[in-house]
């Protein structure tokens, strides 16, 4: 957190640890760990002590921890995934690459257990979303890793500000100039460019920032037990984003923020123009850019050799059918795109016109076209895209490459018709996708 001390809420300890829920704190799994760190080294500067949490602090501790966990209940796997260590006098907390949440605990008492459990959701945020290490994707430096703190630490309060968790007042992007719902890559080049100073407390090397003085420099011993490794990160960023998912298609809250980053991480995104290029790139130019070597042609300027005779060049006549769903339930904005995308690599490949078919339940019309763009869809009932790909395979002559675009609410044949190779494209994100020989497959599920 950034400027948690300087807004300090007179909440005392003492109320705090009266707050329903401390009773049953000192039962919780969390405290065992936070009353014993074994592996913190005592390392110390002038300014910061680091210790294990002391028996009283470790209680309260665990009762903002436990706050946490009923703030935001999908976030519990992380919020007690984090190392509590006493960091007194660092005036605030900071977070570690390896999930050690330092601690000031004197500060901690005076914002009382409620906004204490709002800091712990916060730095709990750095570690999900990987700051330490986007910080280093996006090329920053010691002289711009608080420009990233801040980018970092105005992301994460646009989204704990959705849920109102009650935070002390920390950066917000309207305070910065940045507008809502961005990325801490968009509002760090924001801010970089706008190269002004924006004074920033640090939250530590795990939100990107510079380290805290007090930070532990070891990393964490195998056994884990004073902080996460790589791999236990993973296992718990993902079990977090699992519980994301599950409470927001329950109708809990949850940031839209939040659900976007457990989207990602569950469902990570290649572009799909990319994949589509390249499922098609390589049979649309087998069929239509390369020259096949021709033996009932021979080469002319074969005179000029007379040790050997060559073989001849042919350019295949392009020979591609394109087979569109054209049931009710396809997603027209997606189709466009689709369309459109396939339309301009064939073009690029030279395909000067186009056998497509329309296909809903049963009917399937051949039709010759210049360009994708041109077809009138008249959206049908139920969808069997095998009656689409039989229809193509039986055109004269027949075609080497049939796609098919469907949402995927389909039978589908259990190969691709002899000499046939089919690229199905599949619009939408739940169909399955299909498999078979002859098959390549894609999705597309979004604007780009
Ligand atoms: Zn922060």
């Amino acid at each position: 957190m950034s400027e948690p001390a300087a807004t300090a809420s007179p909440t005392t300890g003492a109320t705090a640890t009266s707050t329903p829920g401390v009773a049953t704190a000192t039962s919780t799994p969390g405290v065992a760990t936070a009353t014993s760190t074994p592996g913190v080294s005592a390392t110390s500067t002038a300014a910061t002590r680091v210790a294990p949490l002391e028996r009283a602090d470790a209680e309260f501790f665990a009762a903002a921890r436990l706050r946490a966990a009923r703030l935001q209940p999908y976030l519990a796997t992380a919020v007690f995934a984090l190392v509590p260590v006493a960091s007194s006098g660092l005036g605030t907390f900071a977070v570690d690459r390896y999930w050690r949440v330092y601690v000031d605990v004197a500060v901690a008492r005076e914002w009382g257990v409620e906004q204490s459990a709002a800091v712990l959701v916060h730095e709990a945020h750095h570690v999900l979303r990987q700051h330490h290490s986007r910080a280093l994707a996006c090329g920053v430096t010691v002289d711009t890793h608080d420009l990233w703190n801040l980018a970092a630490d105005a992301a994460i309060n646009d989204d704990l500000l959705d849920d109102r968790l009650p935070l002390p007042d920390g950066v917000l992007p309207r305070h910065l100039g940045l507008a809502p719902r961005g990325l801490e890559e968009e509002y760090y080049a924001e801010l970089l460019d706008e190269a002004s100073e924006h004074p920033h407390d640090t939250c530590g090397s795990g939100s990107g920032g510079a380290p805290a003085d007090c930070e532990i420099v070891e990393e964490p011993e195998e056994s884990g037990r004073d902080g996460l490794d790589d791999v236990d990160a993973e296992a718990v960023r993902r079990a977090t984003a699992h519980d994301v998912t599950a409470a927001a298609s329950r109708g809990e809250c949850a940031s839209p923020g939040l659900v976007l980053w457990a989207r990602d991480l569950l469902h990570p995104q290649v572009p799909w123009r990319h994949l589509l290029r390249t499922a098609l790139g390589r049979p649309v130019r087998e069929v239509t850019g390369e020259a096949h070597a021709d033996w009932t042609r021979p080469d002319r300027r074969a005179d000029a050799r007379e040790d050997f005779p060559r073989p001849g060049n042919r350019y295949h006549a392009p020979d591609i059918a394109v087979v569109i769903d054209t049931s009710a339930s396809m997603d027209r904005p997606l189709l466009d795109a689709a369309v459109t995308e396939i339309n301009g690599l064939l073009r690029r490949n030279g395909v000067r016109s186009l056998v497509v078919l329309t296909c809903d339940v049963e009917s399937a019309r051949p039709q010759r076209v210049r360009r994708l763009g041109d077809l009138v869809l008249r959206g049908g009932g139920g969808t069997d895209m095998r009656v689409g790909i039989a229809a193509a395979a039986a055109c004269r002559p027949q075609p080497s490459v049939v796609v098919v675009l469907t949402d995927g609410e389909t039978p589908w044949p259990s190969a691709a018709p002899a000499r046939t190779s089919i690229v199905a494209v599949v619009i939408g994100p739940h169909a399955p996708l299909p498999e078979g020989p002859g098959f390549t497959s894609v999705r597309i599920t979004g604007p780009t």
